[in-house]
């Protein structure tokens, strides 16, 4: 997608936004990193949680981990493009670190929950909405429960949340079925590259 810069009639590139959504346990991450991994000019918008870190993460990789204080001092600035409490946490995207991105005509990726997909959409509707979804509840469920992370009863809220954010995938521009992954990758490269070349 190129746009007319209208000061200076040059073309000037500005990237396309992705907005990656699913319930926790359907496999964004890997599909993300795939994605990342295999696309030139894509890049990923880091959020900030106030999580604690799991074992491994480290700050300003996975996300910025910040203070509860902090999160609701950037809220009353106005610096989220979106946030959410999400698994009672908060979580968000800001604001500059996508408009910066897309200013300097890299294509955005986002994953982040329904709610937030949800305000990007109305922020910025050119955004594509890509939903990945679980071939079925049980097959979740056992994602989840294998994944080892987790308490369960941590497991049971993500999978009430699970179906929640399962009843909004109609709100998305596309769904991705992770039955498979190198197929859904696949699907997800042509949805990122077909927009690209539009
Ligand atoms: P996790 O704690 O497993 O890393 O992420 C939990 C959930 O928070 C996932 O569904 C993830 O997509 C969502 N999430 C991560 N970052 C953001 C964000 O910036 N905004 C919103 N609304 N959700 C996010």
């Amino acid at each position: 997608m190129c746009r007319e810069d209208s000061r200076t009639s040059s073309k000037h590139r500005v990237g396309s936004l992705f907005v990656l959504s699913g319930p926790s346990g359907v496999g964004k991450g890997t599909l993300r990193e795939h994605a990342l991994n295999n696309i030139a000019n894509l890049v990923y918008s880091i959020s900030c949680t106030t999580r604690q870190p799991r074992p491994g993460e480290t700050d300003g990789v996975e996300y910025r981990f910040i203070s509860h204080e902090k999160f609701k001092q950037d809220i009353s600035e106005n610096l989220f493009l979106e946030y959410a409490h999400v698994h009672n946490d908060y979580y968000g995207t800001l604001k500059a670190d996508v408009e910066s991105a897309l200013n300097s005509g890299h294509d955005v990726l986002l994953e982040i929950d329904v709610q937030g997909a949800l305000q990007v959409r109305e922020k910025m509707p050119q955004a594509v909405l890509i939903f990945i979804a679980p071939p079925s509840v049980q097959e979740l469920e056992r994602r989840l429960t294998k994944r080892n992370t987790e308490s369960q009863e941590v497991i049971r809220t993500r999978l009430n949340n699970a179906l929640r954010e399962l009843e909004l995938q109609d709100k998305y521009n596309h769904v991705i079925i992770n039955d498979d992954l190198e197929r859904a990758s696949q699907e997800l490269r042509n949805i990122i590259m077909n927009n690209y070349e539009s």
